[in-house]
């Protein structure tokens, strides 16, 4: 069964990606009159986007990502009609409409060597922290939002072409009449612990010397518990009881959303999946401690402050007070 864990109790976390402040207006999605008020709106902004990466103005030596719809068409002009692919409209920020607009990625090309402009991809601006956390979660929506038109161009039930509606919200197929929606794909990230010690490990894909929170996609038909205690069983062999829920972080590489958990190990004898970890161990809370503050004697790190299972990491540091 499934609890709410008493570590949601404690420091809200500040997750990136997470903390948005947009009015989605589902509504306007499907109002034509309303969303073409939004696009002639004076404070209506638009991301620009060169295929996966982000374009970024720069004006009096400081990095704006929002264009008004001047700018915005400029760049389109530049980049030429041929790479304009998609708009999609995210919602209001403080009643300010907001957009989204993909160019193809050859469009990159045209803004490379101009100095009025940067292009950089979402992890670099959220690990940077250039932006502040509604703009970044603006981004993560629009990134996700796009990778998810990229890969269904074609109908999933009759493989005709799709074309976007509801604003950006939905492909439809005229062949079939096929509706279909943006997706999210949940994965469970769990920390597991044995009184006063965690449960860490590490892919080989990870910074150096960076140890983190095992996780893994779930499967249709699980729960939530379910999937953290086979992951934990199939990736370190510990079996594990209670799974509390603690937050969860949208993780727009491309779509999915992570669910943060707490797993109560039953059993502690690790054996590694080596296709999965390159190592895992149990770490004691006065160890995490020292992660956290980049002060391990064995050199050990967390991951970045901006990811959830940071937190995670924190959370557990400080329900020793
Ligand atoms: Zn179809």
């Amino acid at each position: 069964m499934l609890m709410r864990s008493p570590y949601a109790d404690m420091a809200p976390p500040d997750l990136g990606y997470a903390a948005g402040g947009l009015n989605r207006r589902t509504e306007w999605r499907v109002d034509a009159d309303k969303l073409n008020a939004a696009a002639v709106a004076p404070a209506a902004r638009w991301l620009m986007h060169c295929g996966d990466t982000l374009l970024i103005a720069v004006r009096d030596g400081t990095l704006d990502p929002l264009f008004d719809r001047a700018s915005a068409a400029a760049v389109e002009a530049a980049a030429g009609v041929d790479h304009a692919l998609e708009t999609c409209f995210l919602g209001t920020h403080q009643d300010a409409p907001r957009f989204a607009r993909l160019l193809d990625s050859a469009s990159a090309d045209t803004f490379r060597q101009d100095p009025a402009f940067k292009l950089i991809d979402l992890r670099s601006i959220a690990m940077q922290g250039l932006f502040p956390p509604p703009v970044l979660s603006e981004m993560a929506t629009a990134k996700a939002l796009f990778a998810w038109h990229a890969r269904h161009r074609f109908c999933s039930n009759c493989g005709a072409p799709t074309t976007l509606s509801c604003a950006g919200w939905r492909r439809d197929c005229q062949a079939c009449a096929g509706e279909h929606f943006p997706r999210t794909d949940p994965v469970v990230i769990m920390l597991a612990t044995d009184g006063d010690r965690c449960l860490m490990g590490r892919q080989p894909r990870f910074l150096p010397n960076v140890y983190s929170c095992l996780a893994g996609f779930m499967e249709p038909g699980e729960t939530l518990e379910d999937a953290g205690r086979r992951e934990l069983h199939e990736e370190a062999g510990i079996a594990t009881g209670a799974v509390s829920y603690v937050a969860s972080q949208p993780w727009p590489f491309p779509s999915s959303l992570m669910i943060g958990c707490m797993a109560d190990a039953t059993s502690t004898d690790i054996t590694i999946d080596r296709t999965e970890l390159e190592d895992a161990r149990w770490f004691t809370r006065d160890e995490v401690a020292l992660i956290l503050a980049a002060r391990h004697p064995d050199g050990i790190l967390a991951p970045a402050p901006m990811a959830i299972a940071h937190h995670l990491m924190r959370l557990f540091v400080q329900a020793k007070a």
